[in-house]
């Protein structure tokens, strides 16, 4: 099997038309808080317009600086407030000892937030920098998710990177680290956005040999930015395969068009992952619906009645 798609169509209709129908998927959506007055309608009006599709859950990421992370609680906390939807807060061991950060799980639990994403992240303005953790806080990921368990039963879900974090000496290191993540209270792994799906499914293979049996969510990245992929992509130590550059050759000035192929390309990814036996999906959604309203629709997600 090549890791090349031969076209750019959506396979989700073609595979249904040929027969292999599958369920709907369940989807999962991650917003970052908002940083202006205007960012923040646009993110609530991106949380309207995809919240009749009845997430399982939806995430809100988690920056450095106390105003980035007010307006994570402040985000969570409205979800949970004004939406039907089941807010999942990502926290980070970044900056804060344990006490703050054991004060921001409990105030969480305290407002009915049941489910964190807790992570490591990264040293402040520096993806892929060197980490030192603070002496009075949480090391990295594991040890941030015993603190949690510790203060209550929040189901947990933790970081995975198909491609080997940036910081990792190998695949097995990854896989032991996930492991002990999975030892400490982690009950789903969430990958990192990837593109190369047959690498995507050697890697699923690899850790599920090496006994994880956790569920492990897809990231999927519908990007109709190729620039501002690749940025995100370097920082993150993720490969973009050749045939993605492809596609969008030539078309800097011709959103529309990068539009369709970035609902088209993500369409085909969750297709292909569906007949591999996945069943959920968790979108990175730039705080934009149009694309992953799209495809959800590809995918066969409809909208539930309130
Ligand atoms: P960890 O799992 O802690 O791993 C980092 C390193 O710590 C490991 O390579 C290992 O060397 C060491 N380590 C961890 N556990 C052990 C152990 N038990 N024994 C020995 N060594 C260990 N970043 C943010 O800042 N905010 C976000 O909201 C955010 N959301 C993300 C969402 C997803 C889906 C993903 C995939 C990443 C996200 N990140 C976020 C990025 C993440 O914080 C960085 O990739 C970071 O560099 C690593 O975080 P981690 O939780 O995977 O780290």
């Amino acid at each position: 099997m090549t890791s090349q798609p031969t076209t750019a169509t959506a396979l989700g209709p073609v595979a249904r038309t040929q027969g292999r129908q599958h369920a709907p998927p369940r989807v999962s959506f991650e917003f970052s808080p908002p940083k202006t007055p205007e960012a923040e309608e646009e993110l609530w009006r991106a949380i309207r317009r995809l919240e009749p599709l009845a997430p399982s859950f939806v995430s809100v990421t988690y920056g450095a600086g106390g105003s980035t992370r007010e307006r994570t609680h402040r985000t969570v906390l409205r979800m949970l407030r004004e939406t039907r939807l089941a807010p999942a807060a990502h926290l980070t061991c970044v900056d804060a000892s344990r006490s703050e950060v054991d004060e921001i799980v409990r105030d969480y639990w305290n407002a009915g937030v049941r489910h964190i994403v807790a992570l490591r992240g990264d040293p402040p303005g520096q993806i892929g920098g060197a980490y030192s953790p603070r002496p009075d806080g949480y090391a990295n990921a594991t040890d941030l998710a015993v603190g949690i368990r510790a203060i209550a039963p929040f189901e947990l879900s933790v970081a995975l990177y198909p491609q080997v974090h940036p910081e990792s000496p190998s695949l097995e290191h990854d896989i032991d680290v996930l492991k002990a993540k999975i030892d400490a209270g982690a009950t789903r792994a969430i990958t990192n956005f990837f593109f190369d799906v047959d690498g995507f499914l050697r890697f699923i293979e690899r850790i599920r040999r090496a006994g994880v049996t956790i569920p492990v969510l897809p990231g999927i990245m519908p990007v109709s930015s190729y620039k501002g992929l690749r940025r995100m992509a370097e920082a993150n130590g993720v490969v973009l395969p050749p045939w993605l550059g492809r596609l969008f050759d030539g078309l800097d000035k011709d959103p529309e068009t990068r539009r369709l192929i970035a609902a088209s390309v993500a369409s085909e990814m969750c297709a292909r992952l569906q007949e591999e036996g996945f069943e959920d999906f968790h979108f990175f959604t730039l705080n934009r619906a149009d694309l992953v309203y799209a495809i959800c629709r590809v995918l066969g997600v409809r909208e539930i009645a309130s």
